[in-house]
């Protein structure tokens, strides 16, 4: 289980595929990336590993933003349904996520029950519960927030909104994930590993903190929307 995003001006699905393949030590029964570009948001999943889903992204696709996936099952058995991204039911928004929500049940009863869930994952709900939210409020960052005080357990996600190519909304709670700085491209990985290529400057995370990645910034917010100040620190270790 890792996840990995990038936001720059490369062509993202190489720095995904290539980022997944040093996360597969992870776990790797299935994976997935998206990608959005201003046309459209591309999805590829399979079941199986990195290299069967190198074989399935269309070559043809480009874009400068997405997020990927290797999943470690523990909510629904390995299958391309359950893989990562998923989707909300309007396909706006796209989430990957590691970790497990305990209180998955709860939220599905309390605030899902109209929604036709498409898969058998914890995960799901998160995106589903972030759109239903979005529903109500109107605002991306505010259904973001909500969700996340709602969630109970562990969890590393990140989520991208078709409407807005230009941000990747990221948050942790109890799993890893760290946000690589670049020069005009930023990115996201559970392990440095993963994007050593890119970048070798990093911010920590910390739990329940809302982080807002752009192309030429990062913004770090606490669950209730003051701003944090944080400086990258620069990792040791070799690509
Ligand atoms: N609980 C999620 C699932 O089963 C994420 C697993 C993972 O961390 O890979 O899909």
């Amino acid at each position: 289980c890792g996840i990995v995003g990038y936001i720059g001006e490369a062509d993202t699905k190489d720095i995904l595929l290539n980022g997944l393949e040093k996360l597969e030590y992870r776990g790797y029964d299935s994976a997935g990336i998206a990608v959005l570009n201003e046309d459209q948001l591309n999805l590829f999943k399979v079941k199986g590993r990195i290299a069967a889903l190198r074989e399935k992204v269309d070559d043809r696709v480009s874009a400068t933003m997405g997020i990927g996936h290797t999943r470690w099952a523990t909510h629904g058995e390995p299958s391309e349904d359950n893989a990562h991204p998923h989707q909300s039911v309007s396909e706006r928004f796209t989430i990957v996520h590691n970790g497990v929500i305990e209180n998955y049940y709860e939220i599905r009863d309390e605030y899902l029950v109209d929604v036709d869930l498409r898969s058998e994952t914890d995960t799901e709900i998160v995106v589903q519960l972030i759109e239903q939210l979005y529903n109500q409020v109107g605002d991306v960052q505010q259904a973001f927030r909500q969700a996340l005080s709602l969630l109970k357990g562990s969890y590393a996600i990140a989520v991208i909104d078709n409407e807005n190519p230009d941000v990747i909304y990221v948050a942790k709670n109890k799993s890893p994930l760290l946000v690589g700085v670049g020069d005009g491209f930023n990115v996201v990985a559970s392990d440095a590993m993963a994007t050593l290529k890119e970048t070798n400057h990093y911010l920590e995370i910390e739990d329940k903190e809302i982080v807002l990645v752009y192309r030429d910034r990062v913004e770090i917010q606490k669950l209730d929307g003051t701003a944090v100040e944080r400086e990258p620190f620069v990792t040791e270790i070799d690509a």
